[in-house]
């Protein structure tokens, strides 16, 4: 009983707050900022949570624009995950400004549920998912190691609880090789080009014995100066994605391989670097989707429980579900048909209908919240199946 008027009272405070979260929303998408560039966005956000009751600590991890706001005291720890960063270019083509104000929101809303029951709700600012993989940094830097339970909303084109993304991560690759006239001493020179293009045919042959989950794909950076001069540099960035930690160490081994035996076979030295950051896949909670699912259910939209369709991208929200029992559903906020990351999806974002979908993300996760805390069984099934799987 006392669960269910929890459940209206979030809603009842999320719902007086349309216009606050809707501005807030506008604001962060007028003012596109880039990985950690997101100084205005983590200001706006910090300061509406600390009007609100939360203590924030700003700069946490070492990263400027990254935050952590709590408020209550002691366990569990329920935290609800933002993201602010933009698009070069393309602006809020990703909506991240609904991901942040609908994370504020909700932990704002759940204050009526620590309250009166205990425990601590967190909104923790994770900047740079774009580009640079911020919550990676942020979890090797220890950011997530005391919580209980971790959940995101991210917009999408439909209402998904679960979300499957690859492993991934980026090599860099140079060949050095020897300059020669390209007429008058090609035998005097070793070609760098070639060595990368010859790279490129051995991924190709790799690619029809590889798993259909996986991806290998690169694009050249430096080809050479000149037509007439045999290339002595050439350089290229190539991303290796696989379902899971294990293959993806498989196919890294088989990927640098081409590499190898392309420097073996022209004589080019070669030199390569794998990121420090690698995407971990999306480990989704089914216990936590359920619950998120069946709340947003009560909203009216029917969310579905399997993430098909909504391909194989990554997310540094995966590294974060290898830590803690997470989520990182999808809410609609605009037709099947239109891209993600596209000025389109960008306009969706501010549109009544992205202000609709950040309200639902809000109520559905602060009724989560609701759930775990009010809960200790619902809360221990959730860390079980973590535990377990
Ligand atoms: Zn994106
Ligand atoms: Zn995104």
């Amino acid at each position: 009983m006392e669960t269910q008027e929890l459940k209206k009272s979030v809603i009842d405070d999320i719902e007086a707050r349309r216009d606050e979260l809707g501005e807030l929303s506008l604001k962060i998408h007028s003012n596109p900022e880039l990985g950690f560039q997101e100084v205005k966005a983590a200001d706006w956000l910090t300061r509406y949570l600390e009007e609100n009751g939360f203590s924030v600590e700003r700069g946490i991890c070492q990263l400027p624009t990254a935050f952590k706001a709590s408020y209550g005291k002691g366990e569990p720890f329920i935290a609800i995950l933002a993201e602010y960063d933009a698009l070069r270019d393309f602006g809020h083509a990703c909506g991240h400004n609904i991901i942040a104000t609908s994370a504020v929101g909700a932990g704002v809303a759940s204050r009526a549920a620590v309250d009166r029951l205990g425990g601590s709700i967190l909104v923790i600012g994770t900047p740079a998912e774009e580009l640079y993989g911020g919550k990676i940094i942020m979890a090797n830097r220890g950011a997530f190691n005391s919580l209980d339970v971790a959940m995101m909303v991210h917009p999408g084109t439909s209402d998904y609880a679960t979300i499957e993304t690859l492993a991934c991560q980026t090599l860099d690759i140079e060949f050095f090789g020897k300059a020669a006239h390209a007429a008058a001493g090609p035998e005097k020179g070793i070609n760098a080009l070639e060595a990368m293009l010859l790279s490129f045919a051995a991924i190709n042959s790799l690619r029809q014995h590889i798993r259909s989950t996986a991806r290998v794909h690169g694009i050249i950076t430096d080809g050479g100066e000149a037509a007439n001069i045999v290339p002595a540099h050439s350089a290229g960035n190539f991303i290796v994605r696989a379902m899971d930690m294990d293959y993806l160490e498989e196919l890294k081994e088989k990927v640098l391989n081409c590499f190898i035996g392309a420097a073996t076979a022209t004589g080019a030295q070669l030199k390569y670097k794998w990121d420090e950051v690698c995407y971990a896949p999306m480990r989704n909670n089914m216990a936590l989707a359920q619950l998120f699912a069946e709340n947003m259910g009560s909203l009216g939209r029917s969310v579905s429980l399997a993430s098909s369709g909504n391909g194989f991208a990554s997310t540094d929200m995966g590294n974060v579900s290898q830590l803690v029992p997470g989520i990182h559903p999808f809410v609609a906020i605009a037709d099947e048909e239109v891209q993600v990351h596209s000025p389109e999806f960008a306009s969706a974002a501010i549109s009544d209908r992205g202000v609709k979908g950040m309200l639902d993300a809000a109520k559905a996760m602060a009724m989560t919240v609701v759930d775990l805390i009010a809960s200790p069984e619902i809360l221990s099934n959730v860390k079980e199946e973590f535990e377990k799987s």
